[in-house]
């Protein structure tokens, strides 16, 4: 047996079949991998776990839900953090909660306008998993811009001054054990406080066909806090997220729209500059185009 990959032999130990499975009551999505997880805590949250795949490299899961893997996790990171940060090119202070693998910190930091980035992630034991076996997204956990806080991202924004942030992202789990609480009005409504006029937000809002029901919810959410116009749904290909179809959520405390907004000669150069994986100055656009059944769902 060969790794697909690499085509290299896989020793006798990795070919019995060993697949990491990301389901719900009914969809499942599998990804084989080489065999015992690298990393396991059970932590006083949740449950982490690190797995080397076939396709797709270390992969981080929570609670048996994957949250990102070395090969496909530019989709993720690159559209929930360039399509804001290219539509308003100010952005100086920005508050990421949760993001503990550091992918969207890493993003941020390749603009170089930005002063600081605060995050908060619940969970010491993500950031330790991640520093520890996936570098290339952890790496930019030790920028001297970051302040990296564990601790709850809810109380944190509880207690956060008024109109201090430019950008805030909501780069959390799904909607279960200390994430539940990053998918309510509450929350949202110190969002909305804590960020300063003309900022923005963006928050990965799901699946529609995998979790359609939150999906919904939050952006119904999101439109009455921030009004209807001010909210944009958006979406991308992940596949190693079930469905592989996943829903981002840009809104504005102002009037910045994610399209109309756009400088595309400067979004092209930056993607081009950075060697970007998935982000163009095209797929910025497109991404707002929802199928009509999903913009149904949203607005039918
Ligand atoms: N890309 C991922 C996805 O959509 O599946 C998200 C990855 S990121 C690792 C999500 C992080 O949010 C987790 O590390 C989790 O510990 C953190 N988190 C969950 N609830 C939180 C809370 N209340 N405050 C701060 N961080 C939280």
């Amino acid at each position: 047996l060969r790794d697909t990959a690499t085509q290299k032999l896989i020793s006798p130990r990795y070919s019995r079949n060993v697949w990491f499975t990301d389901r719900n009551e009914n969809i499942a999505l599998s990804i084989r991998h080489k065999g015992d997880r690298i990393f396991y805590e059970k932590s006083p949250y949740q449950s982490v776990e690190i797995f080397d795949t076939f396709e797709y490299g270390k992969m981080l899961t929570v609670d048996k839900m994957v949250m990102c893997s070395e090969k496909d996790e530019k989709a993720y990171h690159e559209m929930i953090i360039h399509v804001p940060m290219l539509v308003q090119p100010d952005i100086r202070n920005v508050l990421v909660i949760g993001g503990g693998d550091g992918g969207s910190v890493r993003e941020i930091l390749k603009h170089e306008q930005v002063e600081s980035v605060t995050m908060v992630e619940i969970d010491e034991a993500v950031v330790r998993a991640s520093r520890e076996y996936l570098p290339t997204l952890s790496a930019a956990l030790d920028d001297p811009k970051l302040e990296l806080i564990i601790g709850d991202g809810i109380d944190f924004v509880r207690q956060a001054p008024d109109e201090t942030y430019d950008l805030i992202v909501v780069d959390s789990s799904d909607p279960v054990g200390p994430s539940e609480g990053l998918f309510s009005q509450a929350f949202y409504q110190d969002v909305y406080r804590c960020l300063r006029p003309g900022g923005v937000m963006t928050a990965q809002s799901e699946s529609p066909r995998f979790n359609q029901r939150a999906f919904v919810e939050l952006n119904h959410c999101l439109k009455d806090i921030f009004g209807v116009a001010s909210v944009h749904c958006y979406l991308a290909f992940i596949p190693t997220y079930p469905t592989g179809m996943w829903g981002f959520s840009f809104c504005a405390k102002g009037d910045r729209h994610p399209v109309q907004d756009l400088e595309s000669d400067r979004a092209a150069q930056f993607a081009t500059a950075h060697n970007l994986q998935y982000y163009n100055a095209g797929i910025h656009q497109a991404a707002f185009c929802l199928p009509t059944a999903i913009d149904q769902m949203l607005n039918g």
